[in-house]
């Protein structure tokens, strides 16, 4: 961003955002990225498409995506969320504490559904048979790593067992999943992906409203939260700089970094 005035195109923020949140960059996110300025000529002409689509447009004529070009993607997004980041300084210096009072902190546990579902694994073609009673499933990654958690714990929710719930969403409305958890599903189930295995999941609810935060071996957080307006978002928090990817945060932001604060003060 050459200076403070330039407004950013919000949609692609919010696609970057999708793709980014865990600091890992994977292809099939590139693709996605390049798909979307490809189709939205306003976003290509606006910061920061404007930065990344001559990159990508190179990507999308030729059809490959060099391990060269994967690693100065991933140089263009981190630059462009530190300058998100820090147009919202200002905002972040009327900051007092707050009080964690208002804050219960409890462990999440997935509902526990009668149901069995054999769930194809999109590259091999394998069948995994997931049990939504006992949040298991049959694949190796699984047994692997997952077993080992007690039945309810989010970190037993390998890629399967997540589609298997997504399927008990669109199956199954009379039936509705809790409003978090439908979140995290459909999310998860957008990017093809699992619970973090190697994070600490914790419901924090904040005024008795659910949030989901995850405490990892990464710097930042995942936090599914209410946004403005009450929708359900994913966010990030950087707990060393103490910062909101993009400068995004949830509508109680300021009880969720006091959280984290006070965890990393015991940890
Ligand atoms: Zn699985």
């Amino acid at each position: 961003m050459a200076s403070a005035t330039i407004i950013p195109h919000v949609g692609t923020l919010q696609m970057i955002r999708k793709i980014t949140d865990d600091g890992v960059l994977c292809e099939q996110e590139v693709w996605d990225l390049a798909e979307y300025l490809n189709e939205n000529p306003d976003a290509r002409v606006n910061w920061p498409g404007s930065e990344l689509f001559p990159l990508l447009h190179q990507v999308f004529e030729d059809g490959i995506l060099s391990q060269d070009e994967m690693a100065q993607m991933a140089g263009v997004l981190s630059d462009i969320e530190h300058q998100c980041a820090r147009a919202d300084i200002p905002k972040a210096i009327e900051k007092a504490p707050v009080s964690l009072d208002a804050i219960k902190v409890e462990d999440y546990s997935l509902p526990r559904i009668e149901k069995t579902a054999e769930i194809p694994c999109k590259p091999s073609g394998e069948v995994y048979s997931v049990n939504l009673r006992t949040h298991s499933c049959s694949c190796p990654a699984w047994f692997g790593n997952r077993k080992k958690f007690p039945v309810g714990s989010l970190n037993r929710a390998c890629v399967h067992v997540v589609d298997a719930y997504k399927r008990e969403l669109t199956t199954n409305p009379s039936a509705p999943l809790p409003k978090l958890l439908a979140h995290v599903v459909e999310d998860l189930s957008f990017r093809g992906r699992g619970v973090d295995v190697n994070a600490d999941w914790k419901l924090l609810k904040v005024d008795t409203i659910p949030h989901l935060v995850s405490i990892g071996t990464q710097e930042w957080s995942t936090v599914y939260a209410p946004g403005k307006g009450a929708k359900f978002d994913r966010y990030a928090y950087h707990r060393d700089e103490d910062r909101w990817a993009y400068g995004a945060e949830p509508s109680r932001h300021r009880h969720v970094e006091e959280f984290l604060r006070a965890k990393k003060r015991r940890a």
